[in-house]
């Protein structure tokens, strides 16, 4: 069987990448519908590439992936973990979950390096180029949102969807993660159940 050549897209309505990762999950307040959408190391690295949260080229990752693939899982799990976490410490105030991101954050500063590209006004953290380069990704990202202001962090109004995302409307009144889908989707079955009545 070939993969196709192009991935689906993943989500982009969180506001900020760590969101983004969380909701990666589909359906999240459902069990029964929940659908995890970063189901091998490759998803994260596509995930990562559409997010350009690596700041280089993945070059070489999959292949990697390939050639030690207890590693990939085993980071896979690490990324889900963190994934888990950035949810559990935002919306649940788990303390478990914030110690996690601050002992994956320190790691990640571990093993990466400041640099500047030629021209640029600024230095950065870059992320080891091995398998272990998106969980570092990650755990930038993870540590800017919980050390961001968080006033604004909200959750889709849908029963089962379970999306996150920053509020920055005007009027921080956004109930839902799309208009076009939860919120329409909500809109026409309360306007249903009201004709039944
Ligand atoms: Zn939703």
């Amino acid at each position: 069987m070939t993969k196709p050549a192009v991935r689906p897209s993943y989500p982009e309505v969180g506001g900020h990448p760590a969101f983004d990762l969380v909701d990666t999950v589909h359906w999240r307040l459902d069990e029964d519908r929940a659908i995890d959408t970063l189901a091998s190391f490759e998803d994260v690295v596509a995930w990562c590439v559409q997010l350009g949260v690596l700041g280089r080229d993945p070059e070489g990752l999959d292949r990697a992936a390939h050639q030690v693939p207890g590693s990939a899982e085993a980071e896979l799990q690490a990324v889900i973990a963190l994934r888990e976490a950035i949810y559990e410490a935002v919306f649940e105030s788990s303390t478990p979950a914030v110690d996690l991101i601050a002992r994956e954050h320190v790691a990640a500063l571990g093993r990466s390096t400041l640099h500047r590209d030629a021209g640029a006004p600024t230095w950065s953290w870059r992320v080891p180029s091995d398998l272990s380069g998106p969980r570092a990704a990650i755990a930038f990202a993870a540590h800017d949102l919980l050390t961001s202001d968080l006033g604004s962090a909200r959750q889709c109004g849908d029963d089962a969807c379970g999306w996150v995302y920053l509020d920055t409307s005007p009027r921080h009144n956004r109930v839902w993660c799309t208009a076009a889908g939860c919120g329409n989707r909500n809109r026409v079955a309360r306007h249903q159940a009201k004709k039944k009545h």
